[in-house]
């Protein structure tokens, strides 16, 4: 247990800080905070003032057009001693740089308002092109009476004044630029880059409402229970006539995989455990069929079968009969007549290339009441085997119409995917907090016996949907936040006040703690305090504290960030555009700086500079008729050779940086230099946010290996045996992130290689303070523009805390051992983070360290000490509390299936750092593998061993952890560069549930069943070929790539409706956007990429793949379900392999 850890005022900074001279601070108390645009918090002051709502945020909305440019003027030095180079501008200041600045723009009509809702893990409900901007005002249950009342604004905006810092000799490193002519050659061919991340998918449409009186609530012994899957048949959950499939919970009994004998395995008696539980009812039905496929697996030339003739849509047994796939254990039980193979594969009522089953899946299984063809001996039906689009569609008809109210100890939220509204009441909402299992072992011997991972993925600052409510600001004045005297945990629900009110014990570490008198307040009859409802951090599980100054570096209230742009300007970047195109963005852009609440701007500064072999520092103060370069030339020894002028305020340098803007593209449209530097370049940055003593964030645009002589030049190793291996990262990096973490200094990188560029040395700092990387390779303006001006919009406005430090707490019994997710740790317990932003997740581990009991079950609470970007310093608060078992069955019936993914994806990532791959792929499947026999042998009743029992919350597992081992860098093909495998195994590292759940099976839509006439996505379908149809158009997404498929056989109306031509062969695969054309089709189409397009974190990439084209082999590697060409197995092989690896735990 974690007792007596220390208090969150500090991570190990960097060197002392001086002074600040010249900041005002943020007016705290009393007054109305500012509540961040995506984030806003409602004052909260004292005891018991009324909360604030949370104010409307600002979207980014693209500017309808950019300063226009006057006659050009000369730019001159005023620093004679700087020599700063003349840049001829050809262009005078701007003379409309005024934008829309002030919050609440209103959206120009006919741009697609960015919103600031409408991505990461906001999955549901129809996303931004559409929605509102507005955040509502949501109303306060427990408040009633305090009206909310607005959010005033507080400017905190503060002049910049030039820092002590010496300025030291700059004489020798000024240099002049090189410039030269420039030769433009053709750009290489577009590739596919991988894009982004993922979250979540808009649920089209139908939540039906199962009835919520079907759906129980949770209680400690409850829980999803088990699936099993037997052999061609579906039929894996005792029939419960008249109940819906999902809301029993039942053990999979996957078909194909064991006879049973007379039950279908899961007997009454596997559900003995749970105490409490609904005991189902013994199941009627006839025994499963009896064929035992525990043959190998793998490689059986015709699992995957190629182009499967259209017919096989319609029929019962898509697919190519899988004759080649059984081997020993010969079937044991003939083929069982009488049941219908609906379980799995078909959901709903027949849904366009879904195989046509009679009978109606959702909500009533009519197991054994239909006769259906037996399958054919030694097949595995992919029908019958569980299907993701079938435990989606039933978890959003089951849970999807009713709020999920977080009053309940240890509930199991609703999936990912689907779409349901939050109720804070007292634990924190799955969208900050998901666990792997919501019911914990009470011993250290069963959780190593289930080998379940015992997992938190945390998304301290997860963007709400609009009708939530965001947490309150809460301010305990001078004294700061109440906390636990041992554990130091802070205020929550969970803590008991005893003594009538005088004194509480904390529910993590049991010590006693004299209430404060400013805190001290009467107990009612119950024993809780008669101003419960009026305090947040007493009655939710999520809102934040107002932290004192002792929460602060050096004891000092830190001053508002700062956001520097880096702008790579050798011949390469000039060339492809993209210098022009950045500069014209951040004309526009700039007026878009996150901000809190209705600030009129932001309080963030801003700063630029540019470079190749050298870097050119702009001073761009207010006061100068035009910018000032200034080189520095001396890269061995980087330092910011001006000051005063490096960091503004936009509005107040408005002119003089549209100046700059327009100048930089023109300045070196010339170059010829075609190398670059790197390390120096984040080496400035930082050194820029030591002097004005901020953090801040850098945005760095890089094209090319940094080969030029200076600290931190690369070589071209591209060299496989390196991949993955620590070899790949050098010491120089890690150091330098650490002074970055020390400073809050996030990295943001923008690449655009045209070849290897050592992704995974360049990204070690990014990494290791929070940032992001996106990467375009092989930029080119037309197709790729849209994609990087998104992410570039999106990454510049999203709500972002700096100088992050993160505590995870917990009660006796448990403590944190693993993180997962892009930081840094200076000791065991603090993940800190230069910058954190609304997509980052940090992923926990959690071990035992003593017993836990039943009662008192299990607490986590999740501290986020950050600042703000108007330089608050403040204190997110999660709490989340999870019940414990001491039987195994109800660990398994309070899994979630998705977050476990996410937790081992993240695990096995990190492990091919350290370990070859094969072996971290067989411990991946060795510990699956386990926790299936596991609940086989404890949980389920006795049946034959040949037949393959699931949780039914874990039904899904095999599936998805082979989309994990089939991965790009578990196993790559040959086309995957070792760029691509290390900018994946970042990505996923930061990446929520939402996110890995479409990352690793993507979701697969038939847009010509789309309904033109609604707003609903058209019923996903499971990622195999053999659901493809020749005549229908598909859209397949995994948050980096769209991929637009189009059958051969589409009907000439469609495409000419979609592409505006008028055959298939007449498709052009290079388009990376749809035509808009005026008709139904066509609008449904690219609504539907818009609204996908907005709930990803990142914009995706559109890829147009034509039946039998080469691009097709792309597209094929996304068909998860099917064998992959690297090696990768199919579903129905790999639940063989798995079923035959869990035999062999069992005998
Ligand atoms: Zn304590």
């Amino acid at each position: 247990m974690s007792v007596n850890q220390q208090a969150h005022t500090g991570p190990p900074y960097g060197q002392p800080q001086p002074g600040y001279q010249g900041y005002q601070q943020p007016a705290y108390g009393g007054q109305p905070l500012p509540g961040v645009p995506q984030s806003q918090y409602g004052a909260y002051n004292g005891p018991m003032p009324g909360y604030q709502q949370p104010v409307p945020p600002q979207g980014y909305f693209p500017p309808l057009g950019f300063p226009s440019k006057g006659s050009p003027v000369s730019l001159n030095s005023d620093t004679s001693s700087l020599a700063p180079n003349f840049i001829g501008s050809s262009r005078a200041p701007p003379t409309s740089g005024a934008p829309p600045a002030a919050s609440g723009a209103s959206l120009p009509s006919g741009h697609l308002a960015y919103s600031q809702f409408g991505h990461g893990d906001v999955q549901n409900g129809i996303p931004a092109s559409a929605a509102p901007m507005q955040r509502p005002p949501a109303s306060q249950p427990f408040l009633p009476g305090s009206a909310p009342t607005p959010v005033s604004q507080t400017s905190t905006f503060q002049q910049y004044g030039p820092p002590p810092a010496s300025v030291q000799q700059l004489s020798n490193h000024m240099a002049g630029m090189t410039i030269g002519s420039t030769t433009a050659s053709a750009p290489p061919p577009a590739g596919l880059g991988y894009g982004p991340p993922t979250s979540i998918p808009p649920v089209s449409g139908s939540f039906s409402t199962t009835g919520s009186g079907l759906y129980t609530p949770y209680t400690a012994s409850q829980g999803p229970p088990p699936t099993s899957v037997s052999q061609g048949l579906p039929l894996a959950q005792p029939p419960f006539p008249g109940q819906p499939v999902s809301t029993q919970r039942l053990p999979t009994q996957v078909p194909g995989f064991a006879p049973p004998p007379s039950s279908t395995g899961i007997g009454p008696s596997s559900y003995l455990p749970t105490t409490g539980a609904p005991r189902p009812p013994t199941m009627p039905g006839p025994p499963l069929p009896g064929q035992t496929i525990a043959g190998p697996p793998a490689s059986q030339p015709n699992h995957v079968s190629s182009p499967p003739p259209p017919s096989t849509m319609s029929g019962p047994h898509p697919g190519p009969p899988m004759s080649g796939l059984h081997g020993p254990p010969p079937p044991t039980h003939p083929p069982q007549p009488g049941y219908q193979m609906q379980q799995n594969g078909s959901f709903g009522q027949v849904r366009g290339p879904q195989p046509n089953y009679g009978g109606a899946y959702p909500g009533t299984p009519n197991y054994g009441s239909q006769p259906g063809p037996p399958p054919p001996p030694k097949r595995l039906d992919p029908d019958s085997i569980p299907s993701p689009i079938q435990v989606i569609e039933d978890d959003r008809s089951n849970r999807g119409s009713e709020p999920f109210v977080t009053g309940v100890r240890g509930q199991v939220p609703p999936l990912v995917t689907t779409n349901f509204l939050v109720k804070d009441q007292g634990n924190a909402s799955p969208r900050y907090i998901r666990c792997t299992s919501y019911n914990i072992p009470c011993t250290s011997d069963m959780a190593k016996q289930s080998q379940v991972p015992l997992a938190a993925v945390i998304k301290p600052l997860a963007t709400l949907p609009p009708e939530e409510t965001l947490p309150y600001l809460v301010d305990h004045g001078e004294s700061g936040p109440v906390r636990c005297n041992r554990c130091k945990a802070y205020m929550c629900p969970f803590m008991q006040f005893i003594e009538g009110g005088r004194r509480f014990q904390c529910c993590f570490c049991s010590c006693v703690t004299e209430v404060p008198p400013h805190y001290f307040q009467h107990l009612d009859h119950t024993g809780k305090r008669v101003d419960f409802y009026d305090r947040p951090e007493l009655s939710l599980g999520s809102y934040e504290f107002l932290a004192t100054v002792d929460y602060c570096k050096n004891n000092k209230f830190p001053s508002p960030p700062a956001f520097i742009f880096m702008i790579d300007v050798s011949y390469n970047a000039v060339k492809s555009g993209l210098v022009r195109l950045i500069c014209e963005e951040l004309k526009s852009l700039l007026d878009y700086l996150p901000r809190e609440g209705n600030m009129e701007e932001s309080a963030i500064r801003v700063g630029f500079v540019t470079y190749n072999k050298v870097l050119h520092f702009y001073n761009v103060k207010s006061s100068l008729a035009q910018p000032q370069m200034m080189v520095v030339s001396d890269v061995a020894d980087m330092f910011v050779p001006l000051l005063d002028g490096f960091l503004v305020n936009v509005n107040e340098s408005r002119t003089v940086i549209a100046s700059l803007l327009d100048q930089i593209p023109e300045m070196f449209a010339d170059t010829r230099e075609t190398e670059t530097v790197f390390a120096p370049v984040i080496q400035a940055g930082l050194e820029a946010l030591k002097a004005a003593e901020c953090a801040g964030k850098l945005f760095i645009f890089h094209t090319s290996l940094p080969i030029a002589e200076a600290p931190g030049k690369l070589k071209n190793r591209d060299d496989k045996k390196l991949i993955n291996t620590d070899k790949e990262k050098t010491s120089f990096y890690n150091n330098l992130a650490k002074d970055c973490v020390a400073q809050g200094c996030c990295v943001d990188l923008f690449l655009f290689p045209n070849q290897y560029l050592d992704v995974a040395t360049l990204g070690v700092v990014t990494y290791q303070t929070g940032g992001s990387i996106y990467k375009y390779a092989y930029f080119q303006l037309e197709t790729d523009q849209d994609r990087f001006l998104n992410d570039l919009r999106r990454d510049v406005q999203k709500e972002v805390g700096f100088d992050a430090v993160m505590r995870v707490r917990t009660s006796t019994g448990i403590r944190a051992t693993d993180f997962f997710g892009a930081f840094y740790m200076s000791n065991t317990t603090d993940v800190e983070m230069a910058g954190l932003d609304c997509d980052k997740t940090i992923t926990v581990e959690f071990k035992h360290d003593d017993k836990l009991s039943e009662d008192s079950g299990a607490l986590l609470q999740c501290a986020l000490l950050y600042t703000s970007c108007t330089g608050q310093r403040r204190l997110r608060i999660h709490n989340l509390s999870l019940n414990c078992c001491t039987q195994l069955a109800d660990l398994y019936r309070n899994c979630e299936t998705d977050t476990l993914i996410n937790y081992l994806a993240k695990y096995a990532y990190r492990g091919v750092l350290s370990s070859p791959v094969k072996t971290v792929r067989d411990a991946l499947i060795n510990q699956c593998a386990q926790i299936l026999a596991c609940y086989r042998k404890n949980c389920a009743s006795p049946s034959s061993a040949g037949q393959l029992i699931l949780p039914e919350c874990m039904k899904l597992l095999p599936v998805y952890l082979n989309c994990v081992l089939k991965s790009d860098v578990l196993q790559p093909g040959p086309e995957v560069t070792t760029d691509d495998r290390a900018y994946i195994r970042q990505l996923v590292t930061s990446m929520d549930v939402a996110e890995t759940n479409v990352f690793f099976y993507p979701r697969l839509l038939p847009l010509t069943k789309a309904d033109v006439d609604s707003d609903c996505l058209p019923a996903a379908i499971r990622n195999s070929e053999e659901r493809l149809s020749k005549g229908d158009i598909y859209l397949l997404e995994n948050g980096l790539n769209i991929f637009v498929w189009v059958g051969v056989n589409v009907q000439q109306g469609l495409i000419q409706n979609l592409f505006g031509v008028s055959s298939f062969s007449q498709i052009s695969n290079a388009l990376s956007t749809l035509p808009v054309l005026e008709n139904p089709f066509s609008k449904k189409v690219r609504f539907i990429v818009d609204m996908l397009q907005v709930q990803r974190s990142r914009y995706m990439k559109l890829i147009i793949v034509k039946q039998e084209d080469k691009l097709e082999m792309l597209f094929k590697h996304f068909l998860v379900e099917d064998k992959s060409l690297s090696g990768g197995a199919s579903y129905v092989d790999f639940l063989c392999h798995m079923h035959k690896e869990i035999r062999q735990l069992l005998s």
